[in-house]
Formats: C-alpha cells, sequence, structure tokens
C-alpha cells in the first residue's frame, strides 16, 4: 500500500515514518512516499479552527494532487496557564519566521513566574482515499513546561515539553520513547487502523 505524508516537517516525516514501521502489520506493508517527492504540491494554508480541519483539509488536497492515500497531521501544545494557548496557532505563535528557539524562548518568557506548568501536546491526524471524505483521529499525551529547555531529539518544543510519568524532556527521552507515548503515537495508533 503507498501512502503520501502530508507534511514538509522532516521531523514529523521521521516520527511517522518510523512508528508506521513499528506499527503496521507486516501484510499492511506500507510505502510511506514523502512530500520531498512532489515539490511542486500545493501550499495547504492551515487556516482551520481546529486540529482536526487542518489535518483533514492537508490529506484532502494533497490526496487530491497526488491520487493516492494520504495521510496528513496537525499538532499543537496547549498550556493550561495561557488559556490553552498557543494550541492550534503553535506554528505561528512567534511569528511566520520563528524558529523553534524563538517560540521556546516565547514561550518561557510568558511562563515565567507561572507554577501550574500543566501542558498537553495533542494531535489530530487525517486520513484520505481519493475523492473519499477524510477520517479523523485525535491523540494527546498530558505534561509539563520545564523551566528552561533541554535535550537534542526531536523537534519543536520537545526540549521543554516533559510528559507525565517521566522526568526528562521529549528532546531528551529521545525518539523511541517519544514515538511510544507521543500524542502523534496515540493517533497513529487508532489512525493505522483505519488503511
Ligand atoms: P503543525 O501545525 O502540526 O506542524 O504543528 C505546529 C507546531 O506545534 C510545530 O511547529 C511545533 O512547534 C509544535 N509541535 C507539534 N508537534 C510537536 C511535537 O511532537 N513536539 C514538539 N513540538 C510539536
Amino acid at each position: 500500500m503507498k501512502l503520501v505524508l502530508a507534511t514538509r516537517n522532516q521531523g514529523k516525516v521521521k516520527e511517522l515514518t518510523d512508528m508506521l514501521r513499528l506499527e503496521a502489520t507486516a501484510e499492511q506493508q506500507i510505502e510511506v512516499i514523502s512530500l520531498e517527492s512532489y515539490p511542486d504540491a500545493p501550499e495547504v494554508i492551515e487556516d482551520g479552527k481546529t486540529y482536526t480541519e487542518n489535518a483533514a483539509k492537508k490529506a484532502s488536497v494533497i490526496a487530491e494532487y497526488t491520487s493516492l492515500l494520504t495521510l496528513a497531521d496537525d499538532a499543537g501544545l496547549e498550556v493550561d496557564a495561557l488559556n490553552g494557548a498557543p494550541g492550534v496557532n503553535s506554528k505561528r505563535w512567534a511569528g511566520e519566521d520563528a524558529t523553534d528557539a524563538i517560540r521556546i524562548e516565547k514561550l518561557l518568557q510568558r511562563l515565567e513566574g507561572v507554577t501550574d506548568r500543566r501542558a498537553r501536546f495533542v494531535a489530530a491526524i487525517a486520513v484520505v482515499q481519493p475523492d473519499s471524505a477524510p477520517e479523523t483521529v485525535l491523540g494527546v499525551c498530558e505534561g509539563h513546561i520545564r523551566h528552561a529547555p533541554i535535550g537534542e531529539s526531536g523537534f519543536g518544543y520537545d526540549p521543554v515539553f516533559v510528559p507525565e510519568g517521566y522526568d526528562q524532556t521529549f528532546a531528551e527521552l529521545g525518539e523511541e520513547i517519544k514515538n511510544q507515548i507521543s500524542h502523534r503515537a496515540k493517533a497513529l495508533e487508532q489512525a493505522i487502523a483505519l488503511l
């Protein structure tokens, strides 16, 4: 089965490919194709109000363009003390061209002096067969935000996010553990059942 991953984020491509390899059964034999194989694929504007809306839009546009089964995800970090921000806007929160380091800096500044640091990552995954309606699932990983970044692995807010039940960040825990417990892993487990 051929499956297009509708993302240009190399961190996500790696995570999704590794997890698909782990979770798919032998008979599913998924051949993953990333958007690098489609340099002219349309840019999808993530203007939905929910992760699910954005994931469904990305998967639908790319499935139409490639005429192949397509999987897209949309994820974000929700911080209780910031009323759920950065949330669905996690990528653009610190400006269109911000780097991960700038996003983390803004987050830590906003949380200066805040003791309730509970947060969660949420991921929606949409799977679209060309000419069909998207099917969507949601995964959540609870945790808290550390006071300073630490660790080298992963991407995005990983160096400041400590998942519940652990005392290290996603960036310290490394991809093997992250890929078992993350929001994306939980959503992907359900998405594979749809494939
Ligand atoms: P996207 O819109 O799904 O690409 O994700 C929005 C932003 O959320 C990303 O740019 C990251 O900053 C953050 N994000 C999403 N998933 C993760 C993750 O697994 N680890 C760290 N940050 C993440």
